[in-house]
């Protein structure tokens, strides 16, 4: 790995980030997934390592938050002309230990760019409303910062996913404790850690300590966390819910998706295919807003099938590091073998395989099932994997019917020839953002991202929303003079 000075890995090796670089009593090897090679080790964080990380970022939030705008606006600004400068060494990191194609890596880091220029003009705009009152006082409203947030976060986009959180919190104010997912410690912490030292951004106003679940619970219980930012499965988010609901912090979680992309019988079919192709493989579907339903008219579900399953018999798949690929690995041998098994149960149940539904070491080939219905594991769960399954449907009612049969509620598309029928028929469709003639996949940094049902609980990252998730409100009066009461 690179040794150039920003980013030499030994100034992180068996270390976290808490107040600078410390020692961890446990570390982590960090493995490559497309290679097998070590990367990197990290230190791991106990619970006692979180306690203690939270205690100093509560110490640190009254000073970080009374500075000036424009010196916290300049750390921001700072930030992102660094990811600018480190382009090239930051996306080598990111392909590495995640396994993404570098075209998928930059997206991360250009979004980075993004949402920390966005964070920074967070300080100029205004944070409050001047009330009517009673009584010939001033009345507003103000907001104000929760004090320290909690951040956890997962491997699949993990710049994007960690860095989301953690520049509006710090923007308004907040100190942050953030633990990155143990398998992409450096992407999803330690390469942001490195960002913000170098911007400036006082000691212990931003900790990252990787940790496995125990250290993600001690992080949301701990009585100096005001609030928590949970981005991962529904099966992790309900705990963190019930965790954080128990000690009564707030709490915004951002979790799973079967996102439906319904193909009309006036689309396109050339284009659609691609856009459910890229939906579908793009990071070999470890996303969120992954498609994982096709759902198409009867009509041009034959054509749609034929050039769909001709892309994926020639996409290529390989370690990104070291070749020209569409698709790399998948993050583990435990996620493989989770697809596969989706895969094999789903045609066991009468799905038919077009193609792929094969693996090489953690790679695993883009997969076409059609003849997907309700009640197969491939309808109803959400794979993480580089699957496409199509469902046929014969009109509108039928489509909307079937794209209801979720729990999920994250990102849907449309694609259709006229933009009313595409509306009208989005509008049955209960879910947190909605592209009409485009696959499910997009994000921008000034927009409010999240999802309905099990793929959140209301909250949302970004633009508008980042003031109502990272700051609470503060209703103040002034007088110019202490009334009399009766008594
Ligand atoms: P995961 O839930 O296993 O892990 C996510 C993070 O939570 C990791 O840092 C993990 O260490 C931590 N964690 C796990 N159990 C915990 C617990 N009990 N208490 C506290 N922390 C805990 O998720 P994953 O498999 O790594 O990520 C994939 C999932 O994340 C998918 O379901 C995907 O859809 C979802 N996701 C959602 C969004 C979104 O914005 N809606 C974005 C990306 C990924």
């Amino acid at each position: 790995m690179s040794d150039i000075t920003f980013l030499n890995s030994d100034r992180w090796n068996g270390k976290f980030f808490l107040g600078g670089w410390r020692s961890a009593e446990h570390a982590r090897d960090i493995v490559e997934p497309g290679s097998g090679k070590m990367l990197t080790r990290v230190g791991l964080a106990s619970a006692q390592d979180m306690r203690e990380a939270a205690r100093q970022a509560k110490a640190a939030q009254k000073q970080w938050s009374a500075m000036p705008y424009e010196e916290r606006a300049t750390i921001f600004r700072k930030a992102a002309v660094i990811i600018e400068r480190e382009l090239d060494h930051l996306t080598q990191w990111i392909v590495r230990e995640t396994g993404s194609i570098a075209p998928k890596a930059q997206v991360e880091l250009k979004a980075a760019m993004g949402i920390l220029l966005e964070a920074g003009a967070m300080l100029t705009q205004p944070s409050g409303l001047l009330l009517p009152s009673n009584g010939g006082r001033i009345s507003l409203a103000r907001r104000v910062p929760h004090g320290v947030v909690g951040i956890i976060s997962p491997f699949n986009f993990p710049l994007i996913l960690s860095i989301r959180a953690v520049a509006p919190a710090l923007a308004v104010g907040n100190t942050v404790v953030l633990k990155p997912d143990p398998q992409t410690p450096v992407s999803g912490g330690f390469l942001i850690a490195r960002i913000f030292e170098e911007a400036g951004l006082p000691a212990h106003c931003l900790q990252v300590l990787p940790g496995a679940a125990d250290a993600g619970e001690a992080l949301v219980k701990d009585p100096d966390v005001a609030m928590v930012s949970f981005t991962g499965s529904t099966e992790a988010g309900r705990m963190v819910g019930e965790l954080a609901g128990r000690h009564l912090k707030k709490v915004t979680l951002e979790l799973g998706g079967k996102n439906r992309l319904i193909v009309l019988d006036d689309a396109d079919v050339d284009l659609a295919a691609s856009c459910a192709a890229w939906g579908a493989y793009l990071h070999q579907g470890q996303i969120c807003m992954t498609t994982g339903i096709i759902l198409a008219h009867e009509n041009i579900a034959g054509k749609l099938i034929e050039l769909l399953t001709e892309k994926a018999n020639h996409l290529p798949v390989g370690d990104p590091a070291s070749q020209h690929v569409a698709l790399g690995p998948l993050i583990n041998e435990r996620q493989r073998d989770r697809v596969h098994s989706i895969v094999q149960d789903s045609i066991a149940q009468g799905a038919k395989l077009q193609a792929g539904g094969s693996f090489d070491r953690l790679f695993y080939k883009p997969t076409v099932l059609t003849e997907v219905r309700p009640g197969m594991r491939a309808f109803d769960e959400e794979v993480f994997g580089p699957v496409a399954s199509v469902v046929t449907f014969s009109n509108d009612d039928d489509a909307v019917d079937l794209a209801n049969k979720t729990e999920f509620g994250l990102s849907l598309g449309v694609i259709g020839g006229s933009v009313g029928r595409a509306m009208a028929l989005a509008d049955r469709i209960p879910t947190g953002m909605l592209h009409i003639n485009d696959q499910t996949v997009a994000d921008e940094p000034h927009i409010p991202f999240g999802g309905r049902g099990s793929s959140g609980n209301g909250g949302r990252h970004g633009g508008p929303a980042n003031w109502e998730e990272f700051t609470q409100w503060q209703w103040v009066t002034i007088k110019d003079s202490p009334p009399r009461y009766p008594f």
